[in-house]
């Protein structure tokens, strides 16, 4: 077996231990003779896997009583759906703008009522956070919208908008768990859970109660409300319930590296050890605003496309792998989620330094 270090920016790096673990109950769940992937979803077993995996999120993000966690499929694309199509109630909606999915999301709800962009930064490629302390959020918007953290182009909020007191609405997909946050500013939150918590295919959304109503826009799939899946506690039809399992492992993981405090200060110093050296390289250059930068996804380049080309190749013939910049963007990016190990971090700028070192001009 030989592991690489896997920057990829989703799916993602899941932690060794956690995989190990699984691999350990493949084919014999605690006794049950069989896998969780061959469980029926209304088992007393799987109910208890999908309670503890609820709960342990609930501990992990101190997710208030008045918060329903919702476990759904679609990815996070058909949240860009789902959201107008539950919250758009005057059939208005703010969106902030600031990458390509902030702006797919916009697009979406564009065809269910009247989506403003409000504020943008695709003046400067999305390389920085527009300053969101006083936006002309309108008076009739039924809530606001933000890509928290974002995975293409490395930006994240450290700030959350003012929403003039109306709700926000946040995409947290590539930043969930990556540090504390308090929930209650959010009316709701979501995340794909293939970016920084387990295999793709499924979505979280933590949502506050008094959202969850049958008062959808006309038209709405029964399977597109957020009440037929509160009240059937995410079991309204088969869940992805592997990924449940595996989520669940991850938070246990969470919780045994100390909570996502703990991950926070982790984070910060596997980030500074990338940023310091992109600071402080005479090829390599960081392409986000100081202040914006993600502590998840660090894109750079040398300026040249041959080079970037070159240092991606033979990286990854030392294994450290999918190095490659979003196809939208070019260069590279280093996503450094909750799974990757400090080593790993400090292996890529060992590499960066040597790489630099043999192609400085
Ligand atoms: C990856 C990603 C998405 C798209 O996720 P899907 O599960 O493929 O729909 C949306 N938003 C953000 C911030 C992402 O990183």
């Amino acid at each position: 077996m030989n592991r690489v270090y896997n920057f990829s920016a989703g799916p993602a790096v899941l932690p060794e231990e956690v995989l190990k673990d699984a691999a350990a109950e493949m084919l014999d769940y605690q006794g049950t003779g069989m896998s969780v992937m061959e469980m029926s979803h209304r088992s007393k077993v799987f109910e208890e896997i999908l309670n503890e995996a609820e709960q342990d999120l609930r501990d992990l993000m101190a997710i208030p009583a008045d918060y329903k966690v919702l476990f759904l499929q679609g990815g996070a694309h058909l949240q860009f759906a789902m959201i107008p199509m539950n919250l758009m109630k005057n059939r208005v909606a703010d969106y902030i703008v600031t990458g390509q999915w902030a702006k797919k999301a916009f697009n979406e709800a564009g065809i269910y009522g009247k989506a403003n962009k409000i504020a943008t930064s695709e003046d400067k490629t999305f390389s920085y956070i527009p300053d969101c302390s006083d936006l002309p959020v309108s008076p009739d918007a039924d809530y606001v919208y933000i890509c928290e953290n974002n995975t293409i182009y490395g930006t994240k909020f450290h700030t959350l908008p003012n929403t003039k007191g109306k709700l926000l609405v946040s995409d947290v997909s590539s930043c969930f768990l990556s540090e504390p946050v308090d929930v209650t500013k959010y009316g709701l939150l979501y995340g794909g859970v293939q970016k920084n918590i387990g295999p793709a295919g499924m979505v979280i959304a933590i949502i506050r109660e008094d959202l969850i109503t049958e008062d959808t826009l006309p038209g709405t799939p029964t399977y597109m409300k957020y009440k037929i899946h509160a009240d059937a506690n995410s079991l309204y039809n088969t869940p992805n319930a592997y990924c449940i399992y595996m989520c669940g492992k991850v938070f246990k993981w969470l919780k045994k590296m100390g909570g996502l405090e703990a991950m926070k200060l982790r984070n910060e110093e596997k980030a500074a050890i990338l940023y310091d050296f992109l600071d402080e390289s005479s090829l390599f250059k960081g392409t986000v605003r100081r202040e914006d930068r993600s502590l998840m996804n660090v894109p750079f380049v040398t300026g040249s496309a041959e080079l970037d080309a070159a240092f991606v190749k033979a990286a990854a013939e030392v294994g450290l792998v999918n190095l490659k910049g979003h196809r939208s963007v070019g260069g590279m990016r280093a996503s450094i989620y909750n799974a990757m190990p400090l080593e790993g971090v400090k292996t890529l700028v060992e590499f960066m330094r040597k790489f630099e070192e043999e192609h400085h001009v």
